[in-house]
């Protein structure tokens, strides 16, 4: 049977039939009869890597790993530099209106525009300590090659900053990596997501130095998935396929299924050879560390229920198994957007890289607010005059002039977990910019 027919039958037990259903509902299985979820089933393709397969069951993934770890070449705790390259980062994308902001009770008034800071939002500590280590990899390799198998972070003034520094993002052709053109002798980064380990095989067999940056909050989430394999679980992680992370973790489970969301565009791919019949005997819950905390524990809850209708409350522990993955970071900056979205506000800037996961869960708790929401990657969003290019939850780009209301105005403004405080100042700079000219016509016009 097709991937995608598996699929539709994977799913169909959460399934209202939709107009995105493509599936046959006549072969749904009992168990997966009750529904309650939306369901695009879409190619059903796995998510790829470019290097050689890795999925047989048999290979132990995780192993692999903690022997490479442990090998001459490769290394994850930068190489004695941290203290300048930290003060470097410090003056490339620190921020003096964030430091008014943040010495003023994240709130401040500058002309008609009143700012309002929430408590937790930018740079994590993941995301600094990945782009730390990759200044220091220059440092110390000053001549050699330097690849990096993905962007490091997902935003653009960081990764163009490390393209400057001649940090090589491995090439892809007809959608796969060429990795070909890394030689022994280069040094190889691999970003704060992680990779998928048939990378880390294909670069450990080339002898290359790694460096790998990978977030210790991510290679947790491999842990768990790693654990639901031994157990033959059938891992149901929540994340978005095409996500770097994701298709990371997905090579460290055994069998699974990529969930997206549970309200809208669910999209979702399954390991090799996936058969619901089988596989969805023993399920655990994972999550990429980024996604929104509520729609993963619905997620689970959903599981947890149908599991417990079919094998009985008793059996649960022998066929569910459910792990919070989500990270501190990410939930800070969710929870404090909550909250800064219940004060007085005429608008919110999101401003993040607009393929950052935790950025548009930002913008997304703000426009389920109900507030207008703006997500920006950076200040060239902005202009020319009072227009702006913004990004919505779902991904619609939209062009909106006179975004910005007359007269004095609230914001509320937050950024994701790789956004530097400086691109949230040269947005805010335009903004001011903005309301300034305003203020100028107007007094022209009274003179
Ligand atoms: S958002 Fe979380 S998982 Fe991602 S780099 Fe930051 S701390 Fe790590």
């Amino acid at each position: 049977m097709a991937v995608a027919a598996h699929l539709c039958r994977v799913f169909a037990f959460f399934e209202i039939p939709s107009p995105e259903y493509h599936g046959r509902w006549s072969s749904v299985s009992p168990l997966f009869r009750k529904s309650r979820l939306s369901v695009r089933c879409s190619s059903g393709e796995s998510p790829s890597s470019s290097t050689s397969s890795t999925a047989e069951s048999d290979f132990d993934a995780k192993a692999f790993r903690h022997n490479l770890t442990r090998s001459k070449n490769y290394n994850r705790r930068g190489f004695g530099h941290k203290e300048e390259t930290l003060q470097l980062m410090n003056r490339e994308y620190t921020s003096d209106i964030i430091k008014t902001l943040k010495e003023n009770g994240n709130e401040y008034t500058w002309g008609n525009v009143t700012v309002k800071l929430a408590e937790a939002y930018g740079f994590c500590w993941g995301v600094e300590r990945a782009v730390q280590i990759a200044y220091e990899a220059r440092k110390q390799f000053p001549t050699e090659r330097i690849w990096i198998t993905n962007d490091i972070i997902h935003n653009p003034t960081v990764n163009k900053r490390l393209a400057e520094m001649e940090v090589q993002n491995i090439p892809i052709k007809d959608g796969k990596k060429q990795f070909g053109v890394v030689e022994q002798g280069d040094v190889v980064i691999l970003p704060a997501f992680g990779a998928a380990v048939e990378e880390m095989l294909t670069l450990s067999e080339k002898n290359v130095q790694i460096v790998d940056t990978t977030c210790p909050w991510v290679s947790k989430v491999w842990n768990i998935v790693d654990k639901q394999k031994k157990g033959e679980y059938t891992s149901i992680i929540h994340g978005k396929y095409a996500h770097e992370e994701t298709i990371a973790t997905a090579s460290f489970a055994g069998t699974y299924v990529i969930v997206k969301d549970i309200k809208e565009k669910f999209k979702h791919a399954v390991s090799k050879g996936f058969d619901p019949d089988k596989d969805l005997v023993k399920v655990g819950i994972a999550n990429q560390t980024t996604m929104l905390k509520g729609e993963t524990e619905e997620i689970g809850k959903l599981v947890e229920r149908t599991m417990m209708r079919k094998y009985g409350i008793e059996n649960i522990n022998n066929h569910f198994m459910s792990f919070n993955t989500i990270c501190d970071a990410t939930q800070e900056r969710q929870d404090a957007v909550y909250k800064l979205v219940n004060e007085e506000l005429d608008l919110m800037l999101v401003v993040g890289g607009w393929n950052s996961s935790n950025t548009s869960h930002l913008q997304e708790i703000a426009e389920d607010h109900g507030i207008p929401s703006y997500w920006i990657d950076s200040d060239e969003r902005i202009g020319p005059g009072n227009r702006i290019f913004y990004k919505l939850k779902h991904g619609e780009l939209v062009e909106k002039e006179n975004w910005l209301p007359e007269g004095p105005i609230a914001i509320g403004v937050t950024s994701g977990a790789s956004t530097p405080d400086k691109v949230v100042e040269d947005v805010l700079i335009k903004v001011f910019d903005i309301k300034r000219e305003e203020l100028l016509q107007r007094e022209a016009v009274a003179a």
